[in-house]
């Protein structure tokens, strides 16, 4: 069996190096905002190219802490719009929400599965404030485009980069804007529970995160805001920061599968994902598509290869907006939908042998 994502296979390596850690840890007696978090947030904004980097409890909060803190600093306020794609994972929607904002939904490009920046231009409204790019299955969202829109229109540009930790293109994009990432286990860098972080190169916006994710406290039962309990913990950032230097070779690894799977895979029923080989797309997933998925997913299951839809309902189709954003539930976004009905996840990851590449590679011409 070919597994979707092998979990274990990816932290093996680490293993000798994660017992020495948990055992410094323990020896330390500090288990929260210690030496381990503070040197992981050095790291990754480093690696970013960020001048700061907030350490947080997981994704989700990582882009809600983003909002909440423009919301403190008067920059947004309850109420206004953000917008973001309509093809995204519900963590992205959920963020917005929970800040009080009103998410604005786009369609994507049917090619590359990332917002479409023509189309944002329709939907500003005086009440528009944000823009929520989403950088989808590891590929950079055409920030050039975002930015300039954003510009014109006087918006806030936050990133989603939970799937894109390492995509990189020439320009430096993280300007006057926060990036958030996710380090759930089965991101491109990923810890052995849940993690996330903030990046970005405003001081006073930075400043107020640190503060929101620890009960709005920078000095012990002194509490500025109405903050949150949002940490990113010493084991995670401990694990992390063994796993970090690996992070670009391990998304090279992606790109050679993907690479592969591009030039090999040969049939008419099934659409490959845009690349343009530059360094903007880590691979977080290898997503086809192909009209009749239900079939190709059982054919690739009795030929041992497991597969994954990300993601099988849109969030304007979910349930949890049932009665909310006047009916979105009854809205209509044709090229979300499709992509909805016709993607699948091929299997990708750095542990992934050339054989099983090969193999899949081979039962899919077959089909
Ligand atoms: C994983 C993910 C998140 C949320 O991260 P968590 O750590 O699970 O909260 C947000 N946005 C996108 C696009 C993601 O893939």
């Amino acid at each position: 069996m070919i597994s979707f994502l092998d979990l274990k296979k990816i932290n093996e390596p680490y293993e000798n190096a994660f017992q020495q850690k948990l055992k410094s840890v323990l020896e330390n007696g500090w288990y929260i905002l210690g030496k381990e978090v503070e040197i992981f947030e050095k790291a990754f904004a480093q690696y970013c190219q960020t001048k700061y980097c907030i350490g947080v409890g997981n994704g989700l909060d990582a882009l809600t802490l983003i909002f909440k803190a423009y919301i403190q600093l008067g920059k947004l306020q309850k109420g206004d719009e953000v917008i973001v794609p309509a093809n995204t994972f519900i963590a992205s929607i959920f963020a917005i929400v929970q800040a009080d904002l009103i998410p604005v939904l786009v369609e994507p490009k049917l090619e590359t599965y990332n917002i479409n920046p023509d189309l944002i231009k329709e939907k500003i409204t005086s009440k528009t404030k944000a823009i929520l790019a989403v950088h989808l299955y590891g590929q950079l969202a055409e920030m050039d485009q975002i930015n300039e829109i954003a510009l014109q229109h006087n918006l806030i540009v936050v990133e989603d980069a939970a799937q894109s930790h390492g995509a990189k293109n020439n320009k430096f994009e993280n300007l006057n804007s926060a990036a958030a990432y996710s380090f759930y286990p089965g991101k491109n860098l990923g810890c052995l529970g849940d993690g996330g972080a903030v990046v970005t190169n405003d001081q006073e916006l930075s400043k107020v995160i640190h503060s929101l994710r620890n009960y709005g406290s920078e000095k012990k039962y002194y509490n500025e805001f109405q903050g949150v309990n949002s940490r990113l913990d010493e084991l995670q950032a401990g694990f992390l920061n063994l796993k970090l230097p690996n992070l670009d070779t391990d998304n090279e690894k992606r790109r050679t599968i993907a690479k592969r799977y591009l030039d090999e895979i040969k049939n008419n029923k099934i659409v490959l994902p845009f690349w343009d080989y530059s360094n903007n797309h880590v691979f977080h997933l290898f997503v086809i598509r192909t009209e009749n998925r239900e079939a190709l997913q059982q054919y690739l299951a009795q030929h041992n290869i497991q597969t994954v839809i990300h993601y099988p309902i849109p969030p304007h189709k979910q349930k949890a907006f049932d009665s909310e954003f006047s009916g979105w539930n009854n809205t209509s976004f044709p090229i979300t939908e499709k992509i909805h009905n016709e993607v699948l996840s091929l299997p990708i990851s750095p542990v992934l042998t050339n054989d099983e590449v090969g193999f899949i590679i081979e039962i899919l011409n077959q089909y």
